[in-house]
């Protein structure tokens, strides 16, 4: 670490980038985004040099994780050689290098991810069912990201499924899909459906699945075991006593984890997103385009952790979306 490192208002340590490559997507996942969707002009998304800049600049400054993503990031031209930079920095500051992806795109690059030193892969996944699948992503094919999955694991990956969990759409599927990872020995996380974008607020509220439901069907089966494990985000752990299966639940709205929160996120545009429940964020293209230099992009940073609001406040609690933020789940990242 080059500088001082990157310490909050509330002396949390902030040391995992969550960084959006692209507001793109070759998939239209009905929670995530409209079927129609403004893209934003080449000339505002940051350039591969710039990401690059981006991200050698928190990693100067302590960031020790970073987790690529979108958009499907795997649809960014030239993204490889991103990941082929980045690389250069695992052990010499940065632990890990990784990143979210639909599987679309995996069984085109899953060799290069791992020749850069990509040793997980988070891919999400909702459904076993070719035509849920079809339904819910409106332009995604199950058989495609299946072969994505395989090449990640023909390549040494580790991978871990995503699923966020819609009422009356996977519920009946939560334990076919504990037991395909079992099988496959893939890592599972149920991710609770967030109030992002414009999706109609009926829609959300119906689709709304807790995880305290989901968790206590499991239990009705598997002996649940918790974890003390903490990544300082928003997931908490269990394993499961017969198969020793670990699961994740990634819980935003019906569990408070922000007290140990240790990330930020930055977009496409190069906008810095100290909390992803809050409109709170700075700019980091401005200092980026301003000069070669990285003495303003490392003071934009500084003055933006300062600013790292103490938590958010999504809450579906009282029958109503509150705490909403406009912006939608591809444009941060998730
Ligand atoms: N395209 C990649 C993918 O789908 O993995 C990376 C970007 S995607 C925005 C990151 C994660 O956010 C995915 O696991 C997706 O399921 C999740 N996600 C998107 N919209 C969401 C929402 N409204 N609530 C909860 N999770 C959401
Ligand atoms: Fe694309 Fe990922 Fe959003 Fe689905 S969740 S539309 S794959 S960005």
């Amino acid at each position: 670490m080059e500088h001082a490192p990157l310490i909050d208002p509330f002396a949390r340590p902030i040391t995992y980038l969550r960084v959006s490559v692209t507001d793109r997507c070759d998939f239209r996942c009905t929670y995530c985004m409209a079927e129609h969707m403004q893209f934003l002009p080449k000339k505002e998304l940051l350039t591969l040099e710039e990401l690059d800049r981006l991200c050698s600049g928190f990693i100067s400054l302590g960031v020790r994780k970073l987790r690529i993503t979108g958009g499907e990031p795997l649809v960014r031209r030239g993204i490889m050689e991103f990941f082929r930079a980045a690389s250069r920095h695992l052990g010499q500051g940065l632990d890990e290098l990784t990143l979210t992806t639909n599987g679309s795109q995996l069984a085109r690059f899953a060799d290069e991810l791992a020749d850069c030193g990509v040793r997980r892969v988070n891919v999400s996944l909702d459904t076993l069912d070719d035509a849920k699948f079809a339904q819910i992503t409106r332009w995604g094919r199950l058989p495609q990201v299946q072969a994505g999955i395989e090449a990640a694991k023909r390549a040494g990956l580790r991978v871990k499924i995503n699923v966020v969990a819609l009422k009356g759409f996977n519920e009946a599927e939560l334990f076919d899909l504990v037991d395909w990872c079992a099988v496959n020995d893939h890592d599972l996380t149920f991710i609770e459906v967030m109030p992002m974008g414009d999706m109609g607020e009926e829609q959300r509220l119906d689709q709304y699945w807790p995880l305290s439901d989901l968790r206590a069907r499991l239990a009705q089966r598997f002996t649940l075991i918790d974890l003390a494990e903490r990544t300082g985000g928003p997931a908490r752990y269990v394993k499961l006593g017969e198969t020793g299966q670990k699961i994740g639940f990634i819980t935003p709205l019906t569990h408070n984890f922000c007290e140990s929160c240790n990330r930020v996120r930055v977009t496409c545009t190069g906008e810095l997103y100290m909390c992803l429940g809050q409109e709170d964020r700075a700019d980091l293209r401005t200092p980026l385009r301003e000069s070669d230099d990285d003495a303003a992009l490392i003071a934009a940073i500084r003055a933006a952790i300062a600013r790292k609001p103490k938590g958010h406040d999504f809450d579906y609690s009282r029958q109503t979306v509150s705490g909403q933020v406009s912006r939608h789940m591809s444009h941060t990242g998730g």
